[in-house]
């Protein structure tokens, strides 16, 4: 339970910086926004998980501690994880100029500055610009934009709402998530009233939808959207769509909503090319006013390749760890920050390729024999018994003839090879022992 708002956050946060840093500013505390003070709760929103992490191991007792000498009683300090926390204030005075009017739930940050353009998104990012600048509902209506996650669909849906918001300020523009489309849906089927519904979304100009990969399968929802969709694509209003995946393979979408998706323009954005990774993490770090090595640039661009936000969030761990411990930013200090957020590389070359000669080797170790025996005249049960595993192992997992085989088993003739092989693969089919023996033996071979 959190009481009634009683103090500006930010003057009182001034005051815990203050105390906490003693002089030196500290990078990670500086990540942190007050968002909300109540007389009983301190809201902070950080960027980023790892500052979070970090600002609640190190700081909060004490962010708690300055907060009661301050108010005169205990205050609880909670932490947020805002992706787009920035500049404090910047946001909510915007923000808050933007409720007086109409709120189309934008996000200032994003915006098409902001955005760094590279052969992986430029398409998408033209095709957004033309809507942005020329938002008749002709140029291209719907704009489609699918792509994987964290590969920058909503920062350019946010972006064309943004310019559009200050560039043409007569026209009404709204972001919503596919999903705030389904609940307001459903409310309004629940209330009985379906104008209040129709109010909000048919009397726009500008429709912003995200993720509507979510509208699959919720009947109520695309009926009600197909209707939104038609009235506004019909009076020339612009609607813009992101999707993780295209139109034709969003599955159980009905055709109707399909065809009506693919009536404009459908454009993807692919993975960041290495280029453009070094890009973002350019831009990214002037934006946190840090200076990065090209090594560790490049180190990062290199380990971080399929998604934007994972990128970010890798620098902003990087730069919030190094201001932390109050060092440089190295390549080391980098290589040893990511260790866990770098996967594995894949192994070049796994083992060394099966032969007819690592197979006598891991069945010799097998019998507990030797390779000699196997290449041996002897024709004893505990020796003969391997020898005709080896043969048929080297017929399965190696491209040798039955005379090569036969060679290098103490140069026995191919018929004396096929003969052993035949044994064992009748045997094997009835042999449990002697099938668990092969799997085991080829399994050891293989790695
Ligand atoms: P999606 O909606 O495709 O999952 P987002 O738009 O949320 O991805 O992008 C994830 C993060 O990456 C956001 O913080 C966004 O600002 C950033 N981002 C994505 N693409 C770019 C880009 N081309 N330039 C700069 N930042 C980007
Ligand atoms: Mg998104």
């Amino acid at each position: 339970m959190e009481g009634v708002y009683i103090e500006n956050p930010d003057r009182i946060w001034d005051r815990v910086l203050e105390e906490l840093e003693g002089g030196k500013k500290d990078r990670v505390l500086r990540l942190a926004r007050p968002v909300r003070l109540t007389d009983s709760v301190l809201t902070l929103a950080v960027p980023a998980q790892f500052a979070k992490d970090i600002i609640e191991e190190r700081y909060v007792s004490r962010i708690g501690e300055v907060m009661e000498r301050e108010l005169g009683k205990p205050v609880e300090v909670k932490l947020i994880v805002e992706p787009e926390a920035g500049e404090r204030g910047e946001i909510e005075a915007e923000e808050a100029e933007e409720k007086e009017v109409f709120d189309s739930n934008l996000n200032p940050q994003y915006t098409f500055e902001r955005f760094v353009v590279g052969p992986s998104n430029r398409i998408a990012y033209v095709a957004a610009m033309a809507v942005a600048e020329n938002p008749d509902g002709k140029t291209y209506n719907p704009l489609f934009i699918y792509g994987g996650v964290g590969l920058g669909k909503t920062h350019l849906l946010q972006a064309i709402g943004n310019y559009i918001k200050k560039h043409h300020k007569h026209l009404k523009v709204l972001y919503v998530t596919s999903e705030t489309f389904a609940n307001d849906t459903i409310e309004s089927i629940k209330r009985g009233d379906p104008l209040s519904l129709r109010n909000k979304y048919r009397t726009l100009d500008v429709l912003l939808i995200d993720d509507v990969q979510f509208l699959e399968s919720k009947e109520a929802t695309q009926g009600e959207f197909f209707h939104t969709f038609n009235d506004l694509y019909n009076a020339n209003k612009q609607i813009v769509l992101s999707s993780d995946s295209p139109p034709s393979q969003i599955a159980s979408l009905p055709d109707r909503l399909r065809s009506r998706f693919q009536m404009g323009f459908v454009t993807q954005i692919r993975p960041p090319e290495f280029e453009t990774r070094v890009a973002i993490l350019r831009k990214k770090s002037e934006e946190l006013g840090v200076e990065l090595p090209d090594d560790v640039v490049n180190f990062i661009a290199e380990a971080i390749k399929t998604n934007i936000r994972v990128l970010e969030g890798a620098l902003l761990r990087v730069v919030s760890y190094a201001a932390f411990c109050g060092s440089d930013i190295t390549l080391e200090l980098a290589q040893d920050v990511l260790r866990d957020v770098i996967a594995e590389p894949p192994p070049v070359e796994r083992r060394e390729p099966i032969t007819i000669s690592s197979i006598q080797k891991a069945v010799a170790s097998y019998f507990k024999i030797s390779v000699s025996d196997l290449k041996s005249g002897k024709r004893t049960k505990s020796i003969a018994w391997p020898r005709h595993i080896a043969m048929y192992l080297c017929r399965q997992l190696t491209n040798a003839s039955l005379e090569e085989i036969g060679e290098s088993f103490g140069g026995r003739d191919h018929s004396t090879v096929l003969h052993a092989i035949n044994k064992i693969e009748e045997a094997s089919q009835t042999d449990e022992e002697l099938s668990r023996t092969i799997r085991i033996l080829m399994e050891n071979l293989r790695g």
